[in-house]
């Protein structure tokens, strides 16, 4: 049976790997939609080159009506969400509602609404509710056929971004070029900003929170340089279990789309060759990001992770912009979760969230110019 493909976010970096993944599998995966929501000249001729019947330039004036359109069209089975920041959330939600399933590569989908997505898609991981992100495909595969009870705790690695050997008190003076250079992984800017903070790693946890149903007490984060082990899975005996390879989007986002192990274009490890493979503490000192998104999300108030979530993306595109320094990230996350909160054990519905976006952005945004 042929799997019928729309990819939002079509033209950014998970996108594009999954248009070549899609290409390789005439026979399993027709790609029928796309959008992005710059580069109209790019989605275009990706367009053209996977004879996509619908190809479409997505901005913020089409209202967010244009993306659930395309995410619930009669012709669609799957979508994968490849939209960075919360593009993604009314769309995702939209295609669940719908009967589809939906390809996940958008974390802020789960961390700012994982509850809705849980109900929709009726669980965490599975056929309907697919993560894209390396370490949960990782955890995914670790934990087919396990029992929930046997797992002791699970465990995430970060490579630690661009700046884990820089001296924290050097951390302030960082400029967006520094930050855009990741040691493993090539990824969107926002992605990449969020390495070097460790909020994409806080996010993980919560995602990990979402779609394994794990309280947050069993997943931790390790550091671990060499981005090849993805993820762990430490049993109740003791045992662990690892998930390897090269440091490839390709090889999750195959299993996402196909949901079966076949030959692909990732580069297999070669176990000939020596190499050594570290793992170490994370250093709390270099990343006060990562310990504020926890905590937020340990409260278990949904709204401030709702305002964060906000926060973040104001911050990296002011950090990008030369607005505002790294080390004011961390402050205006915590403002954020200011403006979001509504009590611990809150909990929000969508019309909630877009409340709470639309405050976060009306007060930490730059004044418009006009
Ligand atoms: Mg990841």
């Amino acid at each position: 049976m042929t799997t019928r493909l729309a990819v939002l976010g079509a033209t950014g970096s998970i996108g594009r790997q999954a248009l070549e993944i899609a290409h390789a599998h005439p026979d399993r995966l027709r790609v029928v939609a796309l959008s992005a929501d710059t580069n109209g000249i790019a989605l275009a001729g990706l367009g053209v080159e996977h004879d996509v019947p619908r190809a479409r330039l997505v901005t913020r004036e089409d209202g967010p009506g244009a993306l659930e359109a395309l995410a619930t069209a009669d012709d669609v089975d799957l979508v994968l969400v490849a939209t960075p920041g919360g593009a993604g959330l009314r769309a995702t939600l939209a295609a669940l509602e719908a009967g589809k399933s939906v390809a996940l590569a958008n974390k802020e989908v789960l961390v700012v609404a994982g509850h809705l997505v849980r109900a929709l898609a009726g669980g965490g991981a599975g056929e309907r509710l697919r993560p894209v992100d390396s370490e949960h495909a990782a955890l995914w595969q670790c934990l087919a056929g396990t029992e929930p009870a046997q797992v002791a705790r699970v465990i995430l690695t970060a490579s630690g971004g661009p700046f884990r050997d820089l001296a924290p008190e050097e951390l302030d003076r960082v400029t967006p070029a520094q930050a855009l250079r990741h040691p493993t992984w090539r990824m969107g800017p926002k992605v990449t900003v969020d390495s070097a903070t460790l909020v994409n790693k806080a996010y993980e946890v919560i995602e990990a929170h979402w779609l394994f149903d794990l309280p947050y007490e069993r997943i931790d984060v390790l550091l671990h340089r060499e981005s090849v082990v993805h993820a762990l899975v430490e049993l109740a005996d003791g045992s662990v279990m690892a998930q390897l390879a090269h440091p490839d989007m390709r090889l999750p986002i195959q299993y996402a789309l196909l949901l079966e192990r076949v030959p692909g274009p990732a580069p297999r490890l070669d176990w000939t060759a020596e190499r050594t493979l570290r793992f170490g503490p994370i250093d709390a000192r270099r990343y006060p990001c990562l310990e504020i998104v926890l905590a937020t999300a340990l409260s278990g108030d949904l709204g401030a992770m709702a305002g964060l979530s906000t926060a973040d993306e104001i911050s990296v595109e002011r950090f990008l912009a030369g607005e505002v320094g790294f080390g004011d990230i961390p402050r205006l996350l915590r403002r954020g979760a200011e403006i979001g909160a509504r009590g611990a054990g809150s909990v929000t519905s969508l019309p909630d969230i877009i409340e709470i976006d639309a405050a976060v952005r009306r007060a930490l945004a730059p004044a418009a110019v006009s």
